[in-house]
C-alpha cells in the first residue's frame, strides 16, 4: 500500500462535507475517483425516497477470474458538526481541529477500499468481480441501505468497513430494533372545576409504562421508553401524550414477544381509562447472526490471519447497514477499521489502521480466490 497516497486521499475526502442527505458534492467527487480507477459507476434513486440530494453509489470492477462477486461498502455521510473539517496529523494519528468530527466514520472505510483497489490493479492481482457500494444517510436511519436498488447488486457476500476497534475485529451479530410510537388520547377538562369530565392522557401513559417490563429483559433483549411529550398547564386535564419506545433483540422471536408485550400494556391501560391510542409499530432493522462456519466468516478469518492479525468475531448492540444487507439476503459482516471517539470532536484514526484496513480489503480479495 502507498501510505502517503492513502493518507492524502483520506484528508482530501474529509474536507468535502457530506452531512446526511447532503452527500451530492462528495458523491460526485467520489464517482470521479472511481471512474479514474476504471470502475463503472451508477447512482441509484435512494435519495429520492428519503429526501436526499443524491443516491447510493454502486461501482463495479470487472474481474479477471471467475471467483464469486463480493461487495465492499462504507457510508458517505457524516454526523454534525461535520462541515469545514480541517484534518491535522499528530504522532501518527489524524484528528480534526477540535471544532468538528473528523469524518473517519466512514471516510476511512472509503479511503481504505480505494487504496486496496489501486493496489490490486497496480500489482495485476487476480480477482473476481468486485462491487463497491457507498451509502447515503447511514447515520440516523440507515436510509441508503434500506432504499438501495438491490436489482443492481449481484454480490454473494459483503464487507462493510464501519466500526471502531482494532483491525481484525469483525461484527458477525447484531440486534433487531422495533420502534413503537404511541399517541395516547385523553379528554380535556378544567382540572379544578370539572376534572371528572376529563381523561388524563398522562395517567394513561403512566399506567402503560408502569406495567411494562423495560431495560434489560434478558441477555439478548433490551427495551426502553425514550421520549414523552404532552401537557400544557396544571389546570387542564391533559388530552394528548406522545410516547416513543424501542425494543432490541439478537433474536427476532424475542423481539416480537417483547414488542407484543409493550403493545398489550398500552392497550390495557387505554381500556382501563376508557380511551384509545394511535400506535405505530415498525421494525427499524432486523437482527443478523453469521455463524463461524459460513463461507463469509471463514473467508474473513483467513484474510485477517494472512496479515498476521488476530481475527475476533464479535457482536454489537447497535444497528448498521450490515443489518439491512443481511435482511435483504446478502450475508454481510462489519469490519473494524480502528476509528475512535466517533461522533465527537475528538474523533481520530491511526494512519497505521488506515493502512491495515486497506491491506485487509486486498487480503479478502485475494482469499476469495480460494473459495
Ligand atoms: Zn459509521
Amino acid at each position: 500500500m502507498q501510505k502517503e497516497r492513502l493518507v492524502n486521499e483520506f484528508i482530501e475526502m474529509v474536507q468535502i462535507s457530506s452531512l446526511s442527505l447532503k452527500e451530492k458534492n462528495f458523491a460526485e467527487n467520489l464517482s470521479k475517483r472511481l471512474q479514474s480507477l476504471g470502475l463503472e459507476v451508477f447512482i441509484d434513486n435512494a435519495g429520492e425516497k428519503c429526501n436526499g440530494n443524491t443516491g447510493n453509489i454502486i461501482a463495479k470492477l470487472k474481474g479477471n477470474t471467475s471467483a464469486p462477486t463480493i461487495m465492499f461498502s462504507a457510508h458517505m455521510d457524516t454526523v454534525v458538526p461535520g462541515e469545514n473539517i480541517k484534518p491535522q496529523i499528530r504522532d501518527g494519528y489524524i484528528y480534526s481541529d477540535g471544532t468538528t468530527v473528523l469524518g473517519s466514520d466512514d471516510k476511512a472505510g472509503i479511503a481504505a477500499i480505494l487504496e486496496a483497489i489501486r493496489y490490486i490493479k497496480e500489482n495485476n492481482m487476480k480477482h473476481g468481480d468486485i462491487e463497491l457500494v457507498f451509502f447515503i444517510a447511514e447515520e440516523g436511519g440507515l436510509f441508503g441501505s434500506k432504499h438501495l436498488d438491490y436489482s443492481k447488486v449481484e454480490s454473494k457476500m459483503a464487507f462493510i468497513l464501519d466500526s471502531g476497534g482494532p483491525v481484525g475485529d469483525v461484527i458477525v451479530q447484531g440486534p433487531s430494533q422495533m420502534k413503537i410510537i404511541a399517541d395516547f388520547k385523553g379528554k380535556a377538562a378544567h382540572a379544578g372545576v370539572a376534572p371528572e369530565k376529563g381523561i388524563n392522557a398522562i395517567q394513561v401513559a403512566s399506567r402503560a409504562i408502569n406495567s411494562m417490563k423495560l431495560l434489560r429483559i434478558d441477555h439478548e433483549t433490551t427495551a426502553n421508553v425514550g421520549v414523552i411529550t404532552g401537557g400544557t398547564a396544571t389546570n387542564i386535564v391533559t388530552d394528548a401524550v406522545n410516547v416513543k419506545f424501542e425494543a432490541r433483540s439478537l433474536n427476532n422471536d424475542k423481539l416480537k414477544a417483547q414488542s407484543d408485550h409493550m403493545v398489550d400494556c398500552i392497550n390495557k391501560a387505554c381500556e382501563e381509562f376508557n380511551t384509545t391510542c394511535d400506535l405505530q409499530v415498525s421494525l427499524n432493522y432486523p437482527a443478523f447472526t453469521i455463524n463461524n462456519e459460513t463461507p463469509i466468516a471463514k473467508l474473513v478469518t483467513r484474510a485477517i490471519e494472512s496479515l498476521g492479525l488476530t481475527a475476533n468475531l464479535t457482536s454489537t448492540g447497535g444497528g448498521s447497514d450490515t443489518n439491512i444487507l443481511n435482511g435483504n439476503g446478502i450475508p454481510a459482516v462489519t469490519l473494524a477499521i480502528g476509528m475512535s471517539n466517533v461522533h465527537t470532536t475528538a474523533e481520530n484514526i491511526a494512519i497505521e489502521d488506515l493502512v491495515k484496513s486497506a491491506e485487509l480489503v486486498a487480503a479478502i480479495i485475494q482469499q476469495v480466490q480460494n473459495t
